[in-house]
């Protein structure tokens, strides 16, 4: 186990140019000893498969022509086959006296040996396929030669046989050539492998070793670095997914920040109120049951506005942690709606909003009811905070073949299109929210959580100065 760790660290601390370097020699090395091996230990085995075939091919031309063409024809195809294989060639008839005779090889093992061509043509008929093929060494010369033998005609009843004598002498010093030729090609590929090697590393490593180095640049917290890509697909891939990671790190650095600011503004504001009160009743409205009850009434407003925003934080951070699980229960969404858009009844009657509902056939659905609550209470939430001047929310439930679609109306200024695809962030609140409108930055990403731990469909459609409509499908 110590050994594999070992071995793995040191693996890991091989620098990318060196090990592709590494694998390019490798690579020719066993290119190099295939090649040799190839060459040198089959060569020879390789040739005499080739003579042998030769000369059966050049017999089965010989025979076939033995019957088809007249004497002169025939002489002149054997001395042809004879000049172009390197061979000797002796045609005998049914008793084994000599026919036709040709000899380029000069020494062979046929020509004016009456007895040995008997043997041969004996060995012939006993085969079981009439052919015979000997590797036999010369006597005299001691070169290594080829004799192949067949009948003629009939194999059951010979017009004659056929001998070949061709001389498997070339190898040897065929070999010792393309020893030294390889020798020569082997030192010079091998410099030349060494060198592109060397150099090919160095363009594949380039762009990885600069990457790096402005990744290490990011880690230090260098928002503005640059990822240079160029080299090929995957380091411009490389770089590409660092420059988004290093854009979306920058935002989520920039709205962390903001968040700070907001929540630490958000949590001032309600404190130094709650003291200032406390202070009022202490020193001044103690006695007054009306001024004290007026006071004692921001306080609790200015608290529940600071359990909101802890709530807020506390619910987020559970819902993103993964730990939090569903719990699905079944219920009436109809039911559920008119529940919720009750509680606001307070604020409505206080301050003059109106939410008007329109639901559907009331069915079953069965989701997390606690977390469901929340998102439609967020949304009609948001929808009293951001509507425009007249006030109106409209609540919809609409029944589809997939679910049922919640909307959730106002008519207030609308979302920027590019704003959109930020509001459902963490963090995110637009600059521009005014301190009556309630809120922690904090709401629709508890929106989104919910929702895709539901993994429901959900989304905003808006018109830039008159209103915004966020929906999502519970599924049925
Ligand atoms: P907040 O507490 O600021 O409302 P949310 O997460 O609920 O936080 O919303 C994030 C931002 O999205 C808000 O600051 C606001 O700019 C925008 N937003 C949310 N709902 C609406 C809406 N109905 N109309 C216009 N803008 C909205």
């Amino acid at each position: 186990m110590k050994l594999i760790k070992k071995a793995k660290s040191f693996n890991s601390r091989i620098p990318l140019k060196f090990k592709i370097w590494m694998y390019f020699i490798l690579f020719t090395i066993v290119v190099f000893v295939l090649l040799w091996t190839f060459q040198i230990l089959f060569l020879e085995k390789f040739y005499e498969g080739m003579k042998v075939r030769d000369a059966a091919d050049c017999a089965k031309k010989i025979s076939d022509s033995y019957t088809t063409m007249d004497k002169k024809e025939f002489r002149e195809l054997l001395s042809e086959e004879a000049v172009e294989n390197d061979l000797c060639v002796e045609v005998l008839d049914r008793y084994g006296r000599s026919l036709y005779s040709e000899n380029v090889l000069g020494d062979c093992l046929i020509h004016g040996r009456e007895n040995t061509t008997f043997t041969y043509i004996t060995d012939i008929i006993k085969s079981d396929d009439k052919e015979i093929r000997y590797r036999m060494t010369n006597p005299r010369t001691h070169y290594n030669m080829l004799l192949y033998g067949c009948v003629l005609g009939d194999p059951d009843k010979p017009d004659g046989f056929l001998l070949l004598n061709a001389a498997l002498v070339p190898v040897g010093s065929t070999v010792s050539i393309i020893k030294r030729q390889l020798m020569i090609i082997t030192a010079f590929l091998i410099v030349i492998a060494f060198i592109i090697s060397l150099f090919l590393s160095r363009i594949i490593a380039r762009p990885i070793t600069r990457i790096t180095k402005s990744a290490e640049k990011l880690a230090k917290g260098d928002f503005d670095t640059k990822f240079d890509g160029r080299g090929y697909l995957e380091s411009k891939m490389l770089a590409d997914t660092l420059t988004y990671a290093e854009e979306e790190l920058s935002r989520v650095d920039t709205m962390q920040r903001d968040l700070i600011a907001n929540v630490s503004h958000d949590l001032r504001t309600p404190l130094t109120m709650l003291k200032a009160y406390a202070e009022m009743i202490r020193d001044l409205s103690g006695d007054n049951p009306v001024k004290r009850n007026e006071h004692l009434e921001i306080i609790i407003n200015e608290t529940d506005r600071l359990a909101l925003l802890v709530n807020d934080i506390f619910d987020l951070s559970k819902l993103e942690s993964g730990r939090q699980k569903l719990n699905p229960t079944e219920f009436g969404i109809s039911g559920k709606l008119s529940e919720i858009i009750d509680r606001f009844k307070g604020i409505s009657e206080k301050q003059g909003y109106t939410i008007h509902f329109t639901p559907d056939e009331d069915v079953k659905v069965c989701c997390d009811v606690v977390k469901i609550e929340q998102v439609i209470y967020n949304l009609i939430n948001n929808a009293i905070n951001y509507t425009g001047k007249d006030k109106q929310v409209f609540v919809r439930q609409i029944n589809k073949p997939e679910g049922v679609l919640i909307e959730v109306e106002d008519t207030g200024d609308g979302i920027e299109e590019e704003k959109i695809k930020l509001i459902f962030d963490k963090y995110y609140r637009s600059e521009n929210h005014k301190r009556e409108v309630v809120g922690t930055g904090l709401g629709l990403s508890i929106v989104k959580a919910v929702l895709k731990l539901h993994n429901y469909d959900y989304g905003v459609k808006s018109t830039l100065g008159k209103g915004s409509t966020f929906w999502f499908i519970i599924k049925t």
